[in-house]
């Protein structure tokens, strides 16, 4: 039953980011199945997923496809090593992914597999920092990071995470980098000229960070970081992790500024949400860095035990043939104005809606101040849940990130489900039609 279960999970897990004491008497939903864009729980109540599982079922839940590819690839093998050996799903997904990376003044050209995004991203860190040391540039240890970024929770990301409530407590673990104000090319241009020959790589959440509360960055920033980079010698690295398969409206974030980083992050919607997989993706230059003899250890020395694996990158393959089939990014553009629609009329006006910040398929509404342990935030997801919706909380915004195959309908319901949890959290009613926020990008 629900509550054997609820009380075997209060006995035996430790969930992730979660104050221990307290939550399990919300009851939270112990999901059991999914279909489509609907999760339902043990005692059949269905929700609407409006965060895409963690911003990742970009296809929703139980692809026909990608089941299907899962399923093919498990009556061949399930787990092989890419250490020394390699297998055909690793080799088509890396042509498949190199096919729809960003283009333009360089291009990406190899794929370097983990298992999730934190890690994927501390591949990039080390990549760039033995790269400038393999050329002899020895001085180029540091790293620079954006305010309040997020790039994951493994010790080398967290050192180049800028959202204190996470990251501070474990700064005596941490390397050393340099903090950029967020989206201010002005700032990351005087941090360059002041320890440029220090700086190994700028890593960067292209447009978006998504952690901070979908903060948006100004036009043009990305394309000023890449030329900053070009212009101190620095490796440019962007984390598209959160942004990557279609979350802005394009395949990947970077596409809306014309940018190619030297290298690249992806992981959550890479298998549509089916099975841990992430992919750093490096261009010609930065690979052949590490070309040289066996005696000369270029070796790059990392990988797992999952590094690459067949059944994750079988489901990888299907995610990037639905978005094919299914023209899911041609698809998603009327979707993307609709959301905003749907913002403006209902969310907007709320009085206790203090900004709407959206880009693409991902939205967070931003509420007016409460105070911390009112944790407004919390109660309007559970709100919405009681409702038949899961949103979730950064803090004191709720964000919104429906897998991209949400139908018109279920956007409708997903975002009046949402006014109507924050309303009644808040217990504020509409602001007065004349003093109505906007919407965002
Ligand atoms: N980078 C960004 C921008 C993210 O949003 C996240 C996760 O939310 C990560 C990295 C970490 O990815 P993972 O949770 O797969 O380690």
């Amino acid at each position: 039953t629900t509550a054997e279960l609820r009380a075997a999970d209060r006995e035996v897990l430790w969930h992730p980011f979660t104050q221990q004491q307290g939550w399990q008497a919300e009851d939270a939903p112990i999901i059991e199945r999914g279909e489509g864009c609907t999760l339902y729980d043990t005692d059949g109540n269905a929700y609407l997923d409006g965060v895409s599982s963690l911003w990742c079922t970009v296809h929703g839940h139980r692809h026909p496809a990608i089941d299907a590819a899962v399923r093919a690839q498990l009556d061949r093998v399930a787990h092989t090593t890419m250490l020394g050996l390699s297998h055909p799903p690793a080799i088509e997904l890396a042509r498949r992914l190199l096919a729809v990376a960003p283009r333009g003044d360089r291009e990406l050209t190899r794929v370097f597999y983990s298992d999730n995004g934190s890690t994927a991203n501390e591949i990039a860190l080390k990549m760039a920092f033995q790269w400038h040391k393999l050329r002899g540039d020895e001085a180029r240890t540091r790293f620079v990071y954006l305010d309040m970024s997020y790039h994951g929770d493994t010790v080398g990301s967290v050192s180049v995470g800028g959202i204190d409530l996470f990251h501070t407590l474990f700064r005596p673990l941490l390397f050393d980098g340099l903090r950029a104000a967020a989206g201010d090319a002005a700032d990351l241009e005087r941090i360059l000229r002041a320890h440029g020959d220090e700086v190994a790589a700028v890593i960067v959440e292209p447009l978006v960070q998504g952690a901070a509360g979908i903060l948006l960055q100004p036009e043009g920033y990305l394309r000023a970081v890449r030329e900053l980079c070009d212009r101190f010698g620095v490796l440019m690295i962007v984390d598209e992790v959160a942004t990557g398969f279609g979350r802005t409206g394009t395949m990947f974030a970077c596409e809306h500024e014309g940018v190619v980083p030297d290298l690249m992050s992806v992981a959550k919607g890479l298998t549509g949400g089916y099975l841990p997989l992430a992919a750093t993706l490096a261009t010609e230059r930065v690979y052949e860095g590490f070309l040289g003899e066996f005696h000369e250890f270029r070796t790059f020395f990392h990988g797992h035990t999952y590094t690459g694996n067949p059944l994750a990158c079988a489901a990888a393959i299907a995610s990037l043939d639905v978005f094919e089939d299914e023209g899911t990014l041609a698809a998603l553009a009327p979707k993307i104005d609709l959301l905003a629609e749907l913002l403006a009329e209902h969310v907007a006006p709320l009085a206790s809606v203090a900004a709407i910040r959206r880009l693409g398929f991902m939205a967070g509404i931003e509420l007016t101040e409460f105070a911390l342990q009112d944790r407004m935030g919390h109660r309007v997801t559970l709100a919405a849940r009681r409702r038949g919706a899961i949103v979730r909380p950064l803090g004191d915004v709720v964000v919104l990130m429906p897998p991209l195959s949400m139908s018109p309908r279920e956007l409708t319901r997903l975002v009046t489900i949402t006014a109507a949890a924050i309303a009644e959290a808040t217990g504020v009613p509409a602001a007065p039609a004349g003093d109505r926020i906007g919407t965002g990008a």
